[in-house]
């Protein structure tokens, strides 16, 4: 594990949320704090920058 995921659980408390990729549809977990934030998120499947919509 590097420091920067560390430090990214430490902050988000290590939680985190379903999201569906808009692109391909694939349902992928990311950090709540990602969503908050709006931070774009990499899709795993079509490897997509996305932002949640909510
Ligand atoms: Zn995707």
């Amino acid at each position: 594990m590097s420091l920067l995921d560390y430090a990214m659980k430490l902050i988000g408390g290590a939680s985190t949320t379903t999201v569906t990729c808009p692109h391909c549809g694939l349902k992928s977990s990311h950090p709540t704090s990602k969503i908050r934030l709006k931070q774009a998120m990499l899709c795993p499947g079509c490897k997509a920058l996305f932002v949640a919509p909510r």
